[in-house]
């Protein structure tokens, strides 16, 4: 393959076009006259290629991408199973995917339908009284939850609530979301088997605390043992308790967060329903809430009255948060999610569960004798292992097995994370792989292992040797990215 790709910028060649436009047939008009103070300068310097440059360009760089469609892709906490194209059939359909968001209410009446029956379907899979679809991921449904959460404190007077608890276990979000929604965050340890400690707990229960936020399965792959003590304790306390549900592919069909006591949650959609999401695509993260909180969801809330579906606005829902995105999120991740819901059906979404579940203990099993797993038992749909013994023997970091991972042809777990387990690698292989695909990467691993023990760390610090880019300085490409084309004039 080779190494470097030229950018658009770089094939471009002055005059060189991809269209053939008609004649003019009107009356030419100057821009600059017309239409003064809204006109450019000069024109944008847009790269200038021919379609089949173009065409050519955009190919070469799908085939450096790694995708679900091409191999296993066990991405802890992200959910990366095979999506359905059945739901690429319905997302794409006319009605769906050429309407307008701005259209009348009567025009769009199946759009709104399919929008108001999906909110239905996750409420009753997660046991909440109403769904919000708007947030466009799970992070942004956290900060929904939380400002729903914030509003209905302050709509009881109640302002002394500045404080969010979450779990060292929690998803890394969590923490951000609270802080962003103006609260402040409280961690509570883990105890000793990997669950939220109740003690610790209950010695922060003051008339400070707003909420708690917990990731259910936690980030060690764990379900949390004592939910009903957590969410009986915040309750005593005043405060509200919510739900991250970003892994919903453990429990759904199985245990509903609804009965557990929880007020709010969110679901990521382009996770557990199914939406192809690699490289930060398009998402969904529907936002479920129970009766307490109803009044607080973003408008515009699509209703159903006199026989049609509708917005509803600020004027029906006086104490709403308001919208939270532009027109409804993105819809298309909505008509995924409602396709593969039924498609699958009740006992085809407890199905996926149980397989999830299966697969992730069957390959934890399998890999446990040669990397110690972060906890002991039974996972849920994903496993931590620790990597600090290899690292400790051999030199050989989890980092440095990741990288050796893409040169087997697997796409790695997620490593580093969560960040209470040493040289961690979660990994999540979801309910779409067979089991020859986890018998191929428990063999890949073990000969990482082996290779390891037998050659130690220098062979792998060129890894991988099979793409275009082997080991870039992550750091500055974090701390200093360059994202735009710098022309040599130095614009
Ligand atoms: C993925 C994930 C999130 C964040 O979702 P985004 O759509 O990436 O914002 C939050 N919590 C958990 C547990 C997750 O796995």
């Amino acid at each position: 393959m080779k190494r470097t790709m030229d950018t658009l910028f770089e094939t471009s060649r002055p005059g060189r076009v991809g269209y053939a436009l008609p004649e003019l047939d009107v009356p030419a008009v100057d821009c600059g006259e017309e239409l003064k103070g809204f006109c450019r300068a000069a024109a944008p310097r847009l790269p200038e290629l021919a379609e089949v440059d173009v065409v050519r360009h955009f190919t070469g760089l799908s085939k450096r991408n790694y995708s679900v469609d091409e191999g296993f892709y066990p991405l802890g906490s992200c959910t990366m199973k095979y999506n359905p194209k059945v739901n690429e059939v319905a997302a794409r359909m006319p009605g769906f995917s050429r309407i307008h968001p701005l259209q009348p209410e009567g025009t769009v009446q199946g759009a709104l339908k399919l929008m108001y029956d999906l909110s239905a379907m996750l409420a009753e899979i997660t046991g909440m009284d109403a769904v919000t679809l708007q947030p466009a991921a799970g992070a942004h449904g956290e900060q929904t939850g939380l400002m729903m959460i914030k509003a209905y404190h302050e709509s009881r007077g109640d302002h002394k609530r500045t404080k969010v608890i979450v779990p060292d276990s929690a998803h890394g979000t969590n923490p951000a979301s609270a802080a962003v929604t103006g609260f402040d965050t409280v961690e509570v340890a883990s105890d000793a088997e990997g669950m939220v400690d109740l003690d610790a707990l209950k010695a922060m229960m003051d008339d400070s605390v707003a909420a708690l936020m917990l990731t259910n399965p936690n980030t060690l792959g764990v379900f949390e043992r004592n939910i009903l003590a957590l969410t009986e304790t915040i309750h005593a306390a005043g405060g509200l308790v919510y739900y991250d549900g970003a892994n919903a592919n453990a429990i759904m069909g199985k245990a509903r967060p609804g009965d557990m006591g929880f007020d709010v949650l969110h679901l990521n959609l382009h996770k557990t329903f199914s939406t192809p999401h690699g490289g930060g695509g398009p998402g969904a993260g529907a936002v479920g809430v129970k009766n307490v909180l109803v009044p607080f969801l973003p408008t515009p809330v699509i209703g159903f009255a006199d026989g049609a579906y509708r917005l509803e606005h600020a004027d029906m829902h006086p104490q709403s948060i308001g919208r939270v995105r532009s027109f409804f999120g993105n819809f298309g991740v909505l008509v995924r999610a409602y396709t593969y819901i039924r498609t699958l059906g009740a006992e085809g979404l407890q199905e996926v569960s149980e397989t999830a579940v299966l697969n992730a203990n069957y390959l934890a099993k399998k890999l446990e004798h040669i990397y110690p797993l972060a906890h002991k038992g039974y996972c849920m749909h994903e496993f931590v292992l620790n990597g600090g013994a290899l690292k400790h023997e051999t030199g050989v970091s989890s980092l440095d097995v990741a990288k050796a991972l893409i040169d087997a042809g697997y796409h790695p777990p997620t490593v580093y994370f969560p960040l209470i387990v040493p040289e961690a690698l979660m990994v999540e292989p979801t309910e779409t792989e067979s089991q020859e695909t986890l018998d191929r990467f428990a063999a890949a691993m073990e000969e990482i292992v082996a290779k390891a023990k037998a050659e130690g760390a220098e062979p792998f610090h060129d890894m991988p040797l099979t793409t275009p880019v082997s080991r870039p300085d992550e750091t500055t490409a974090a701390r200093n990215p360059i994202l735009r084309w710098q022309f040599g004039d130095g614009e």
